[in-house]
């Protein structure tokens, strides 16, 4: 997003035109924003063969998702329905890895059935897969490597009573599901959470990885997970993304070195790659003032973004009505709000410029996890999608109608005379 003739534009759009358009709440999204998240990761990494696999549960459009396989990007699935999305958006199955956790054996098997990579992530799953499926299909296996990652209790997956991965202290139990049932293991994979900011918590796991991965005979990929940190706040420190690469590529080099072959190093960013991609736009309904504070109540909610109430996660807010030199008004104090019936703040005593009724907030960051989590609480639409490429506005999700409310909903022949 940037100001040109006092006016926010993306790609030279103006926001407010495109709210005109649309109308509010959307969610609007800057493609060429993801095409620089994806080769920054490519040119971090460049000293080693590194496969970008988008987590798709960040954001999964069908034409994000087909913009990012033109990039050249792999997906990471968590669900059975994700890995339907990727195949419908062009991915290749081989380009495709499905890792949930707690899903049955079912999922899991029509997932090879489909042909894309396969994720096993607790103990039993493994070994009934083993007796069922033998050495005829390749698996990955996810290990939790017990490191901390950083932020929020919320979403470190790491830690020891953490429900994610098979515990690296249960090695030994690994091998002996994979020795009598001649399984055939392809890939190690870890995914320590959200919100890594150096090189060293990532290398911590890495160097665990590695020590387990020596014990392995066929492997052709390490997968890192994600958790790559993305600036929130203006003055947050961004991640050195090159940095990180020049570290784990060198320690990944020697691994191969030692290993006696040369592995693929994958990662599965979504947040890195789309979060910054992403705005979300509401309009201002009531300014009101208390006693204490001064509320801004626009017409959306966490049914339309959650990370605020549900990860008191820190989202950027510009007043994109107001910007910087227009109206002569200084910044004021307010308290932004949504208009379900529950407590659903946004942001507390943020420092914005000064807000009428009818202008339109900005948030930032809001490309993944945003529409994602949406949901209908308090029977509203979800909103509108727009995508942002070479130049252009699509629109790629119609606001939602009463007859989507409605359109699951079965009427009791009881009830229906009534
Ligand atoms: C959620 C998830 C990711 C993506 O995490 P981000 O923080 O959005 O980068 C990657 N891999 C797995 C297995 C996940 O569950």
């Amino acid at each position: 997003m940037e100001l040109i003739n006092q006016q926010y534009c993306v790609q030279q759009i103006p926001l407010t035109a495109l709210t005109g358009k649309y109308g509010t709440p959307v969610y609007v999204y800057d493609t060429a924003a993801i095409s620089r998240n994806y080769h920054q990761l490519k040119k971090a990494f460049r000293q080693t063969d590194m496969r970008v696999m988008y987590a798709c549960k960040a954001l999964s459009n069908l034409n994000i998702l087909k913009y990012i396989h033109s990039l050249g990007s792999g997906l990471d699935t968590v669900s059975l329905n994700e890995v339907h999305l990727g195949l419908k958006a062009g991915f290749a199955p081989h380009e495709i890895i499905f890792t949930p956790n707690c899903v049955s054996l079912d999922d899991i098997l029509e997932a090879t059935e489909m042909g894309v990579h396969i994720n096993i992530d607790n103990i039993s799953i493994l070994e009934q897969f083993g007796h069922k499926i033998g050495d005829k299909y390749p698996i990955c296996i996810r290990l939790n490597p017990h490191i901390m990652a950083g932020g929020h209790h919320h979403i470190s997956t790491g830690h020891i009573d953490s429900k994610f991965g098979i515990s690296v202290y249960q090695m030994r139990h690994v091998h002996r599901v994979i020795d009598s049932t001649g399984l055939r293991v392809e890939g190690l994979h870890m995914h320590t959470g959200s919100d890594i900011l150096d090189a060293g918590v990532f290398l911590q796991g890495a160097e665990i990885l590695f020590e387990a991965a020596m014990k392995f005979k066929n492997l052709r990929y390490l997968d890192f997970g994600s958790g790559f940190k993305v600036k929130y706040k203006p003055d947050d420190k961004e991640i050195d993304i090159d940095d990180i690469g020049e570290k784990i590529s060198s320690a990944f080099n020697q691994f191969c070195s030692d290993y006696g072959s040369k592995l693929e190093l994958w990662f599965e960013p979504g947040k890195y790659m789309v979060s910054n991609s992403g705005y979300f736009l509401t309009k201002v309904n009531v300014v009101k003032q208390t006693v204490a504070t001064v509320f801004a109540g626009v017409n959306s909610g966490f049914n339309h973004l959650i990370r605020p109430m549900f990860y008191d996660a820190y989202h950027q807010i510009e007043n994109i009505s107001n910007p910087p030199g227009s109206r002569t008004s200084p910044e004021r104090i307010y308290t932004v709000v949504g208009q379900i019936c529950e407590t659903d703040t946004f942001a507390w005593d943020r420092s914005l410029r000064e807000i009428k009724e009818g202008d339109i907030l900005c948030f930032l960051n809001a490309g993944a996890y945003g529409f994602e989590m949406a949901m209908n609480y308090n029977s509203h639409f979800r909103p509108a999608e727009v995508m942002i490429h070479e130049g252009k506005d699509y629109l790629i999700r119609q606001r939602e109608t009463m007859d989507d409310l409605l359109k699951n909903v079965v009427s009791a022949e009881a009830f229906q005379a009534v």
